[in-house]
């Protein structure tokens, strides 16, 4: 979705909010925070737009190409509240391939949002299938979603795994092993 922000509504919704847990809105160490807590949602929630650079795959390189541990951050849309963590993304080249840091800008263009893991996680494979026709595609997030460590329904740090497998990567057994053994080994090493 394409938010459309209102600043001066979320200015004014800042300082309801405040007021509805009891604070004063009109002490000086208040005073600026409606207008610190928009700037803040207002980029959260804004993505930056960038070029999706790919390059003919010239040489026929057909082995899996992983980025690995790309960190992001983005806005759980049942709590208003963070969920961050690292994204693991593959693909089987076709004819094009996408430079590496392309794929960072990916995962935080779709970050900006009002998000749930699995639709991001879904959403970033279906970019991918969309502007590179690989053969095949893998994307695993795993994240700690704040809204339930920091409440404790969840233990701080644990962590939530989706993924969206497309392709070679979901239907060729070997492929698949490949992909999920280079992403999922992340778990141990942190
Ligand atoms: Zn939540």
């Amino acid at each position: 979705m394409t938010m459309n922000i209102d600043r001066a509504a979320l200015e004014r919704a800042a300082a309801d909010l405040l007021r509805a847990v009891g604070a004063d809105v009109d002490s000086e160490a208040l005073e600026e925070t409606p207008r610190r807590v928009a700037e803040a949602y207002a980029e959260l929630l804004t993505p930056q737009p960038f070029r999706a650079t790919t390059f003919p795959n010239d040489d026929g390189y057909d082995e899996l190409i992983v980025a690995r541990s790309i960190p992001f951050h983005s806005l759980c849309m049942h709590h208003l509240l963070p969920f961050h963590g690292v994204a693991h993304i593959g693909y089987l080249p076709g004819e094009r391939i996408i430079g590496l840091s392309k794929l960072g800008r990916v995962v935080e263009y779709f970050s900006r949002d009002l998000q749930i893991q699995e639709r991001l996680t879904t959403q970033i494979a279906a970019w991918l299938q969309r502007e590179l026709e690989p053969k095949g595609v893998g994307v695993v997030l795993e994240a700690e979603h704040l809204c339930m460590s920091l409440r404790g329904v969840q233990k701080l740090g644990a962590k939530t795994v989706t993924s969206a497998l497309r392709g070679l990567v979901r239907d060729d057994a070997r492929t698949r092993q490949e992909f999920l053994a280079l992403t999922t080994r992340t778990t141990h090493d942190q």
